[in-house]
């Protein structure tokens, strides 16, 4: 059996850490906010090279929160990819704003200055850019495009904590970068937890205000704006401070195994998405483009071998998002979804275990020209 996704082995590797902290947590009962808390919001904004980090409660409000403190809101629009998990645009209606869908680049499945383009209007004030699979967007180009646009540019780096593009991480070239740390990604909690970076004070200032009641600095009961419950507690941050340290040589881990299978796969058959020369990828999946995508699956399963999806509905052809998308079509993205399968990778997964993957799927791919 090579299951999709393992977490037992980067787990075992943090348990007494995490129990000696816990421990001081119960202890101290300072289970919202606290040092722990503190320690992790200065770590993760020095690791991702920002000033600021603000622990929140999951990525979706990372993205919601930092969306708010930007000012960004009803009658404006927000161009997100349609290639991305739901999350991404569900923030830009949790905000009160309107999602506008762009399509993706066939190759790497994210989005381009060109799809971005095609999809701004003079109601345009922001794009979320997804670093979707642990890969980086284009961001020089993105950067100069959003500039010449004039709006702003979010990231959700849900699935690239530590990626890089040329020697800058993820997170750190937007105004904002959202983080989520579900327990499945690369940097992943025992449960819901999420963060915002950024440089900019002011930003920061009015997130940590917006994720706990508007409170201003200082006063308990004192409300400056409409806030939210959205902190994150001590004790994920003990987990989060734990793991935190060892990212880098999992992140290491998950390229080595990624850079397998590419000379494992057989390009004819399954199409593994690109990696940009200028990006330094953390594979949060191995996600590949094959013509006979549910047959590959069936097989590979039949073998002991679990795949996913990810994503089998391109988010403008979801029920609720469909009526801000109207009639037209983004058809690379329409036509990835039916191709893509996401193939097992963690960290601790082994060089012969990706062999197996690969030589069954070699053996059961439909060849010619994936895409
Ligand atoms: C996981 C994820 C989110 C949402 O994070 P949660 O912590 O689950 O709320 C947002 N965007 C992308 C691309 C994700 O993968």
């Amino acid at each position: 059996m090579i299951r999709f996704l393992d977490l037992g082995p980067t787990t075992e590797e943090i348990t007494g850490e995490v129990a000696a902290g816990w421990d001081e947590v119960l202890r101290t009962g300072r289970f919202i906010g606290g040092p722990f808390v503190d320690e992790f919001e200065r770590g993760f904004a020095e690791y991702c090279g920002t000033a600021h980090a603000i622990g929140v409660a999951n990525g979706t409000d990372a993205l919601h929160l930092a969306l708010r403190a930007m000012d960004i809101g009803p009658d404006d629009e927000v161009v997100v990819p349609t290639n991305t998990f739901v999350a991404t645009a569900e923030a830009v209606v949790l905000a009160g704003a309107v999602p506008r869908f762009a399509d993706v680049d066939n190759d790497t499945l994210l989005l381009t200055p060109e799809t971005l383009r095609a999809a701004v209007t003079p109601s345009t004030k922001a794009v979320v850019v997804v670093h979707l699979y642990g890969q980086m967007a284009d961001m020089d180009a993105l950067g100069r495009t959003t500039a010449e646009l004039d709006i702003k540019l979010i990231e959700d780096a849900a699935q690239a904590q530590g990626a890089r593009w040329r020697d800058v991480r993820a997170g750190a070239w937007g105004s904002v970068g959202c983080f989520s740390f579900y327990p499945g990604k690369n940097l992943g909690a025992f449960g819901d937890a999420g963060a915002v970076v950024t440089s900019d004070g002011e930003i920061a200032e009015r997130i940590r205000s917006i994720r706990d009641h508007g409170r201003a600095n200082g006063g308990h009961y004192q409300h400056d704006r409409f806030g939210v419950n959205s902190r994150l507690d001590a004790l994920q941050a003990v987990v989060l401070a734990a793991k935190l340290p060892l990212l880098d040589g999992w992140n290491a881990q998950r390229r080595e195994l990624a850079d397998h299978y590419r000379r494992c796969l057989d390009p004819d058959g399954a199409k593994l998405v690109t990696v940009a020369p200028e990006a330094e990828a953390i594979h949060h999946l191995a996600v590949a483009q094959v013509r006979n995508r549910d047959q590959v699956r069936e097989a590979l399963l039949a073998r002991g071998i679990e795949t996913g999806i990810h994503y089998p509905t391109p988010c403008h052809r979801l029920p609720p998002y469909a009526s801000y998308f109207g009639n037209g079509a983004l058809p690379v993205s329409e036509a990835a979804a039916e191709r893509i399968v996401s193939l097992p990778l963690y960290p601790h997964m082994t060089m012969a275990q990706v062999e197996t993957v690969a030589a069954e799927l070699n053996h059961v791919v439909e060849r010619g020209a994936a895409a």
